[in-house]
């Protein structure tokens, strides 16, 4: 398109300069930027701001400006969606091989995607290694799982998980490197490990201007010779430095560095900081008060957000008022299994089979920069295994939506339209009735 007229070049030329004052303002201050969120995260900024521009000769100077106005005060938002464990036992590891001998882990997030992918930022607890082939694809107590359950995982919308947790030295020093290679090629962020000690144990997440800095951390096994350890595994001397734990003896000095972590990362730009934390007692539906005082110390330490993970089973959500700095802290005890074959058939207990996606809404005012949580909600979720032409399937169900259209959801038999319904109870008690939460939210 060609303009033949001065004064278009002129108007043109005025909003372009606005339009790159605006860009360079929002991307000022910050220090760490994720490649793939920050592709997501300018498009609609600069779609806007296209909008702005007069590219027909019909745009006047005036309009313009209102819009550019519009843009850069509307408020900003995040949408951070958090899951529990991310498991993977024996038995899905043969449910999911191939006729080809490959692995293909995609069909357990087929009906949960949609609701991961509405929100911006998607995390989990990666609770095994990705050692490769090279060591014995395992399951309990040291696992292994294939590579491609990270590439299913990055497909359903997962954009960082946490890599430290009683399973990170499982496969050794061999495993636990390559664990971080796999993710990053996959572009999948890690929290609470790093390859090296120069790196960080927390990451940046940024979407529409707000900055979520997320770091996560981990309980260890009792000692043994003195020495750290992680399931029971002596943790080795090269990994030392490398990965972010805490032993419960000495959780009050352990602690300090994540505390540091939370102040390293508000100086690199964070509007909101979350740990991730393994912590807690296996199947146990309360929290104990170990995590309460720890809850109550990192709260203290200005963590907006405390997400917990190890228990297998859902534990409660609770504020915790910060009342000098007038915010709230939220503390997820435990978000439950999001996959696993924990379940009725090998426990002889079903909450192993529950789980949730908590979200959190950020709410950024663009004028003033004050940064609020603004609304937690959930979405229960259950694993779904059944037999289907003599393989087990395993699938994560949006209970809300899959108790609607049960059929829609493979529920066909009236066993796990029972189990599915039984666990929609159990997790509203336990997050409604229990934590006071709202009812789970129903659309993405
Ligand atoms: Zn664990």
């Amino acid at each position: 398109m060609k303009y033949s007229f001065c004064s278009v070049k002129l108007i043109r030329l005025i909003s372009i300069c606005l339009a790159c004052l605006f860009l360079t303002s929002c991307t000022m201050g910050l220090t760490v930027v994720d490649e793939r969120l920050d592709t997501i995260d300018t498009e609609p900024v600069i779609e806007a701001t296209k909008e702005t521009l007069p590219l027909y000769p019909h745009g006047s100077v005036d309009s313009s400006l209102q819009q550019v106005t519009n843009v850069k005060t509307a408020p900003r938002q995040l949408r951070l969606a958090v899951v529990g464990d991310l498991m993977v036992h024996g038995p899905q590891i043969r449910a999911q091989q191939q006729s080809d001998g490959t692995y293909d882990f995609h069909n357990n997030f087929h009906f949960i995607k949609p609701w991961l992918q509405s929100s911006d930022v998607v995390v989990g607890n990666l609770e095994t290694t990705f050692a490769g082939s090279s060591q014995k694809y395992s399951s309990y107590p040291r696992f292994n799982t294939p590579d491609a359950f990270g590439e299913a995982l990055f497909e359903a919308g997962f954009h960082g998980v946490s890599t430290v947790n009683n399973h990170t030295i499982d496969t050794g020093s061999q495993g636990f490197f390559r664990t971080l290679t796999v993710l990053k090629e996959l572009g999948i962020k890690n929290m609470g490990t790093r390859s090296h000690d120069t790196n960080e144990y927390w990451q940046l997440f940024i979407h529409d201007e707000i900055v979520l800095g997320i770091t996560a951390v981990s309980y260890e096994t009792p000692r043994a010779y003195g020495r750290r350890t992680l399931n029971a595994l002596i943790i080795p001397e090269e990994l030392k430095g490398l990965i972010n734990s805490f032993d419960y003896h000495t959780w009050e000095d352990d602690l300090v560095s994540v505390k540091e972590q939370l102040q390293a990362m508000k100086e690199a730009g964070a509007d909101i900081t979350a740990v991730m934390i393994h912590w807690g007692e296996e199947y146990q539906p309360q929290q104990n008060q170990w995590q309460e005082t720890i809850a109550n110390e990192l709260a203290a330490a200005g963590a907006d957000l405390i997400l917990g993970s190890h228990p297998h089973v859902l534990q409660p959500v609770r504020p915790i008022q910060r009342e000098a700095e007038g915010r709230t802290s939220w503390v997820v005890y435990s978000s439950g299994n999001f996959i696993s074959n924990q379940r009725f058939e090998i426990l002889k207990r079903h909450e192993p089979e529950d789980g949730a996606i908590f979200f959190v809404d950020i709410l950024k005012d663009p004028v003033n920069g004050s940064v609020e949580i603004q609304d937690v909600s959930y979405q229960p979720t259950w694993v779904h295994r059944y037999w289907k032409n003599k393989q087990l399937v395993y699938e994560i169900l949006p209970l809300t939506e899959a108790l609607n259209q049960p059929e829609e959801y493979n529920l066909i038999s009236s066993d796990s339209l029972i189990r599915a319904q039984n666990s929609f109870e159990r997790t509203t008690t336990q997050w409604h009735n229990l934590s006071m939460l709202p009812l789970p939210v129903t659309e993405p």
